[in-house]
């Protein structure tokens, strides 16, 4: 079995051969994120991906991060670190389900939280992401939001913008979703002077208790630049073990130690180095998507660029 160093520097010479960029999301092993070349949460890579002068993308995340790099870069070959690592909340529901759901709303505008399959960004008006949708929405025309499928980020959305009304899915993430307020209190009872950093894909109750809600680059860069000490991080248990390496003078405990994503655990260092092997042989199988889709989810994700990330 090789060494983590053997992987990695195979890996340098791999994507280099190849012309290859990896990017990587921040809930990926530090592993891999020391392998790759651009880190970052959703919205970070995207814009990342688009950036980059590589001929090749690999995606090191879930499925739909790939689709995006790839609706971004439509001439460019990308690929997936590993095929089986999805989204359950990209994944629940239909582009059939959604268009049902319009048809209730007739003005409304469809804004797509960027966790969605490429087929229901294609049947919505804007995409968002975690950071940018209190912007992004405040600055749409329309009055009426139908916004999909997080209900936790579209009921935050909807506290700070009460000039608009957001219509919700129920819909959201199994894992940030399904922390309880009681869980949360437990923690903050344990650790009394930690500031408490949550994701807005968390219950409402529990990010109106926040300190700092945000998308998990914007947790990480308040952590860092705060004066506190100790942070009770209400995101991905990963961002734990990240924020305690490049803070070694603060504390960081997860908000609760099930906030674990196991489709970002999915993918390993030997994925990433077998399948720039399989770059380099031609029998890799880069994301493919259908016309019609491509260009009904680009103009969603374009029109995200457009309005900027706030
Ligand atoms: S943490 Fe939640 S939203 Fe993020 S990839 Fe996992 S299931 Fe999807």
């Amino acid at each position: 079995m090789r060494t983590i160093q053997e992987l990695q520097a195979s890996i340098a010479r791999l994507k280099q051969e190849s012309d290859v960029c990896i990017l990587a999301h921040s809930y990926q092993s530090p592993d891999i994120l020391e392998a790759a070349d651009v880190t970052g949460d959703s919205y970070q890579l995207s814009v990342s991906a688009r950036q980059s002068n590589c001929k090749r993308l690999l995606v090191c995340g879930v499925r739909f991060m790939a689709e995006t790099a790839k609706l971004l870069n439509p001439d460019k070959d990308v690929f997936e670190a590993n095929p089986e690592a999805g989204c359950p909340m990209a994944e629940q529901f239909t582009p059939e389900q959604i268009l049902a759901e319009k048809a209730k709303y007739p003005d409304c505008a469809v804004v797509a939280y960027v966790n969605t399959t490429a087929a229901i960004k294609a049947v919505s008006d804007v995409c968002v992401t975690s950071s940018s949708a209190l912007q992004i929405v405040k600055a749409m025309p329309q009055t009426d939001i139908l916004f999909i499928p997080d209900c936790n980020l579209g009921a935050y959305v909807q506290a700070h913008c009460p000039e608009k009304r957001i219509h919700l899915v129920q819909g959201g993430c199994p894992y940030h979703g399904a922390i309880t307020l009681e869980e949360v209190l437990a923690a903050k009872q344990a650790h009394p002077n930690a500031l408490l950093l949550v994701h807005p894909e968390c219950n409402p109750k529990i990010s109106a208790m926040a300190d700092f809600v945000g998308a998990t680059s914007n947790i990480m860069r308040y952590a860092k630049e705060s004066d506190a000490e100790e942070f009770l991080i209400g995101t991905e248990i990963s961002i734990v073990m990240h924020l305690s390496m490049a803070c070694p003078d603060k504390r960081f405990y997860p908000m609760a130690s099930r906030l674990i994503c196991p489709d970002m655990r999915v993918t390993t260092l030997a994925d990433v180095e077998r399948v720039l092997r399989e770059i380099a042989d031609g029998s890799a199988a880069a994301v493919t998507l259908p016309v019609a889709v491509s260009q009904g989810a680009r103009h969603s994700l374009e029109q995200m660029l457009c309005y900027g990330n706030g």
